[in-house]
């Protein structure tokens, strides 16, 4: 496994749709492992293959508290078939984003369809925190980052932050 630099927002790469994935094979698994790594290691909850650069609809999720066996969940191709009317807000951070935190809201609960490493479908019931990442994260697939759900305010906020960190060299520059 390896450990891939993880784009900075604005970036863009994080700005297009992903291509669907046509077949899960040895290259997708061993991409899906690296992300995980890299999610482990940033340490992150959740990654979306275009954070690392590879514009296809494949993400990782890991929501295990720190004294909690991992959970490593690898998503490729998910759609949200149902959410729910009801809305839950959190507070969302992304590895796109370094150490910048806003209030989201979106549907509480959502059910989703995805294919795992081996190809095979699966149905899940997702909600609370599994909800918020899992939608955070198919949002990615479609070109939208999370300041995308804040007001214009906000996101030029968080943006010039992120700018002027860059300029400090606290972000390593995501070229
Ligand atoms: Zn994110």
């Amino acid at each position: 496994m390896a450990i891939l630099p993880i784009l900075v927002a604005p970036h863009p790469v994080l700005k297009k749709k992903a291509a669907p994935v046509a077949e899960v094979t040895d290259v997708e698994r061993k991409l899906l492992d690296d992300m995980l790594e890299t999610m482990y290691d940033a340490p992150g909850i959740g990654l979306a293959a275009p954070q690392v650069g590879v514009s296809k609809r494949m993400l990782v999720i890991d929501i295990a508290r720190g004294d909690e066996a991992p959970q490593p969940m690898k998503i490729v191709n998910p759609e949200v078939i149902e959410a729910s009317e009801d809305m839950a807000t959190y507070e969302e951070g992304c590895l796109s984003f370094p150490d910048q935190f806003a209030e989201v809201k979106r549907p509480a609960r959502a059910r989703i369809r995805y294919l795992d490493e081996t190809g095979v479908s699966h149905e899940i019931d997702a909600d609370g925190l599994l909800a918020t990442c899992i939608q955070h994260e198919i949002d990615h697939l479609d070109g939208v980052v999370f300041v995308d759900h804040l007001s214009q305010l906000k996101r030029a906020m968080i943006l010039r932050k992120l700018q002027k960190m860059k300029k400090q060299g606290r972000l390593a520059a995501a070229e």
